[in-house]
């Protein structure tokens, strides 16, 4: 998906124009994968551009350093007025945001000391990130032929860039296979998520969702889908899923920043229930659409920008 370029980016404090945004080859994060990083959305709502759930998004990046031992040298409550600065300073609507922490250039062996801890926030318009009509005829997608990490190799829990060299498998898998994503089962065989996103299944009117130990991401969406689900009196549980429940489930559906709620319709070219988004999550997107379109928020999940 190519960006448009927009006019700042903002590097350790600083704003910088696009096409100076630029790190040193020899920086840590090149060569080692050590960086830690967000996906947030910025929704044109009725009311004004708002953010959505950018306190948790936050806590999550400084959790994801944390479990690296990388210390961040700007507080919560700066990288978010930055975040803000950094939409209020390139005049976007609507966008996506991308804070990335990554060790910077300084020693080149494995060891991180000796590297700095540098911070960037990008913003860009996007789009419908699994296609035009994923969000109203669902996806085709297939299981993946690769893992997600094993306990105690890359934790899942953390966003870091490392991660996403096995989201790559995935998803490139999918891609060339003719899928637009792959859904990883952890090394045990169970259901874990998809490259870019959590995964729920619906069947006789209730909602089972992988728990974290999984393999997966703490999505932000999935916790706000789990909040919208017990409000509407769909009971939801965490729970290991095997992979035969995908092919009798009634609904299938993704959850993420990127894919919000995206409705699947095939699974290894077996169709999920008749074929069409189903009723549970249909109901999850009317309620998540009705806070991020219309700026109707009564879970304090909306940051005005302005
Ligand atoms: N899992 C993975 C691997 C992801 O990359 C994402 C996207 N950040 C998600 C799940 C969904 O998380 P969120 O809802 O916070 O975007």
């Amino acid at each position: 998906m190519p960006v448009n370029k927009v006019e700042k980016i903002w590097m350790n404090g600083k704003f910088v124009n696009w096409d100076d945004a630029k790190i040193h080859v020899l920086s840590h994060v090149v060569h080692y994968g050590s960086s830690w990083f967000e996906g947030i959305r910025c929704y044109g709502t009725k009311k004004g551009s708002a953010i959505f759930r950018l306190d948790r998004h936050v806590q999550r990046l400084f959790d994801s350093a944390k479990i690296y031992r990388a210390e961040i040298p700007f507080t919560k409550k700066e990288i978010e007025s930055a975040i803000k600065e950094t939409i209020k300073v390139n005049k976007m609507k609507a966008c996506y945001i991308r804070p990335v922490v990554y060790r910077g250039y300084g020693d080149v062996g494995v060891s991180p000391i000796g590297c700095p801890i540098d911070v960037s926030i990008i913003v860009w318009e996007w789009g419908k990130y699994l296609g035009s009509d994923a969000l109203d005829k669902g996806i085709d997608v297939r299981t993946a032929s690769w893992s997600r990490p094993a306990p105690n190799t890359l934790p899942t829990m953390a966003k870091t860039g490392a991660n996403y060299m096995n989201s790559q498998l995935i998803k490139l898998e999918a891609l060339a296979d003719g899928y637009a994503e792959g859904i990883a089962l952890d090394v045990h065989g169970q259901i874990s998520e998809g490259s870019g996103e959590n995964i729920f299944v619906v069947r006789d009117g209730s909602i089972v969702t992988p728990p974290l130990i999984d393999a997966l991401l703490p999505g932000v969406t999935r916790a706000s889908v789990i909040t919208l689900a017990k409000e509407a009196g769909i009971s939801v549980t965490e729970s290991h899923i095997p992979r035969e429940l995908l092919y009798i489930a009634d609904e299938v559906f993704f959850t993420g920043t990127a894919a919000e709620i995206t409705p699947i319709r095939t699974i290894d070219r077996m169709t999920v229930g008749d074929g069409k988004p189903g009723p549970v999550t249909r109901e999850l997107q009317k309620r998540f659409m009705k806070i991020v379109q219309d700026g109707k928020d009564s879970h304090g999940w909306l940051t005005f920008v302005k």
